[in-house]
């Protein structure tokens, strides 16, 4: 038996055989294919190839667009090398008489187009085993990007392993027989162990090597609780699991009484308690637990695992759903905060390119470049604000000019839904996420301009520690209870209700149990909280005494490191 600790992602436990994902960036290897799916392993590598065209023809839209002709050149180049033969028809060929996957027998082939170029006297020829390679790659993603999606045709329960899982595979595993994940890398906020934990799959997450270390077919038991993974657990210690996961259910449903209880503390301070909503799938569990609305609808599902933008009508049916399900409980809806982590595979030029993109083009920032996408979210939102009661709220702002382009933009589809003859589209109120320290530190200036607040802790907290969220490495230093991030926190919510406005907090911050009695103690409107932590935070608050916590913030504010702070907490017995 081998214990691996890591981060804990997604809560949960999970017992079962393991699926290890191949590492895409490295490894294509060897499989042997049964006769009856290589003409089908064909027709995929065919998919892969026209993917392939697309992709080379939108890169040279772009590069005819920013550079001119001469540039895109390169791109003729690159077409050239797709549709050599030894691509064409030596990679059916192989699929076909040695019965491999698609990924090996184009390696297979590219390996023999490169001996060629190397046999070459010509530097110039010589040198184009790197627009060689720049093909194969595309070829090679678009062949691994369909072999991920062909977990759904893992016909038994597994616990998936890999090197790595970003937002879009993990939307991914929905609906597949996939009980939990266990990746090298990773941190606890990334939006993957977020997207986790909304569709309720035990993850853990900055295990270092555990792709190397298990294989596909080893007995796994993954504990989401203590960020730990056990390979071949002895039958005592499966036991012990089993028993804890009976616990979990019986827990879980203790708390359901909870259910349409006011959520007021102790000495009477009532605070609203949203929900977060992830993904589609969590509609009917948050309309189940009668949260008072929600506090934070992330949009980006919709723009990831695609190549086109959703278009206007299916966002505007989408929102018009939740808000039904909710009325007359409001729905903030943020627009989508592509970018960071949360790559889409919409071709939007920059996010991909970059080396540093949580500090890129993100969330307001690209869609202030991209008007167009923006406007179509907003224009999707307006009209649906007769379904019932919504409220937009947008991400990774740093400036007033931000708002003022924002502005601008909802009044121009405001002007043309009404020219368009649709109804009037309802107020709709407009807030924005505090989670840049920049915008806590001017809020003064943006407060005027807007209607509400939502602070973003997750990011928050990154940007202020300098602690990327996503980095196993530095995952000690992503600290909550640092008291820069505690004064920057009571800093924004003093300035908001200083002006007269609500203040709300929807980052994970809001379902850590030890954290929450600080946010009471702030004295902040509402949380928006992740819906499978959401009757455990309403028992918590429930149990709390604000006017002691008032107390305990001001000393906290007062200490210049966190264990300080814990411990002051830890002596209340929180
Ligand atoms: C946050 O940053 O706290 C937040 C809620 O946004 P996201 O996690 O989607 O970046
Ligand atoms: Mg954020």
């Amino acid at each position: 038996m081998i214990v691996i600790k890591g981060i804990a992602a997604s809560p949960g436990i999970a017992i079962g055989k393991a699926y290890v994902l191949e590492d895409e960036e490295i490894v294509v290897n060897r499989i042997e294919l049964p006769r009856e799916l290589l003409r089908a392993e064909v027709k995929r590598f065919k998919a892969a190839y026209k993917a392939t065209h697309r992709d080379l023809d939108a890169a040279e839209a772009k590069v005819l667009k920013v550079l001119g002709r001469q540039h895109a050149k390169l791109i003729d180049a690159h077409r050239l090398i797709l549709r050599d033969t030894l691509i064409t028809q030596d990679v059916p060929k192989r699929i076909l008489s040695e019965g491999v996957n698609a990924e090996f027998a184009l390696s297979e082939a590219l390996e023999a187009v490169n001996q060629q170029f190397e046999k070459m006297e010509d530097e110039f020829f010589r040198e184009r085993r790197h627009d060689l390679f720049d093909v194969g790659k595309r070829l090679l993603s678009h062949l691994l990007k369909q072999s991920k999606k062909n977990l759904a045709d893992i016909k038994d329960d597994c616990l998936l392993i890999a090197r790595n899982l970003l937002p879009s595979d993990t939307l991914g595993l929905h609906g597949t027989r996939i009980l939990g994940f266990a990746t090298d890398l990773g941190g606890k906020t990334s939006h993957t162990a977020i997207l986790a934990q909304s569709l309720e799959i035990p993850a853990v997450v900055g295990l270092s090597d555990v792709s190397r270390r298990v294989k596909t077919g080893d007995t796994v038991i993954l504990d989401g609780e203590q960020g730990m993974v056990i390979i071949s657990p002895g039958p005592e210690t499966v036991a012990k699991y089993q028993r804890v996961q009976q616990k979990t259910v019986a827990e879980d449903k203790a708390l359901e009484g909870l259910r349409g209880l006011p959520s007021a503390t102790l000495d009477g301070k009532v605070f609203k308690l949203e929900a977060n909503l992830d993904s589609p799938e969590e509609i009917k569990a948050i309309v189940g637990l009668q949260s008072e609305g929600i506090g934070l609808f992330r949009t980006e599902y919709l723009f990831l695992n695609r190549s086109s933008p959703p278009a206007e009508d299916e966002q505007a049916k989408v929102y018009a759903g939740v808000m039904r399900a909710m009325e007359p409980k409001p729905v903030v809806i943020r627009t989508a905060d592509i970018g960071g982590d949360r790559l889409s595979q919409l071709g939007i030029e920059g996010p991909k390119s970059e080396t540093n993109p949580f500090m890129g083009l993100r969330g307001v920032r690209l869609f202030l470049r991209h008007t167009d996408l923006f406007k179509t979210q907003l224009r999707a939102i307006l009209r649906a604000s007769h379904k019932g009661h919504s409220r937009i709220l947008i991400p990774m702002v740093s400036s007033v000019g931000e708002i003022h382009g924002v502005r601008r933009l909802l009044a121009q589809a405001q002007a043309e839904l009404q020219a368009e003859g649709l109804e009037e589209p309802r107020k709709v109120e407009l807030g924005i996420m505090v989670e840049i320290p920049a915008a806590a530190l001017i809020l003064d200036a943006l407060l005027p301009l807007i209607d509400f607040v939502s602070i973003g802790t997750n990011d928050l907290i990154q940007y202020t520690l300098a602690v990327d969220r996503i980095n196993e490495n530095v995952t000690h230093l992503y600290d909550p209870y640092h008291p820069a991030v505690l004064r920057l926190l009571d800093q924004i919510v003093q300035a908001t209700h200083k002006k007269g406005k609500w203040v709300g907090v929807c980052g994970e911050m809001t379902s850590d149990p030890h954290a929450v009695p600080l946010l009471v103690g702030m004295g902040v409107d509402s949380l928006s909280i992740s819906p499978r932590m959401f009757l455990r935070i309403k028992q918590a608050v429930r149990a709390l005494k604000h006017s002691v916590l008032a107390k305990l913030v001001k000393e906290a504010l007062n200490c210049g490191d966190s264990e300080q702070i814990r411990k002051l907490l830890a002596d209340q017995g929180l």
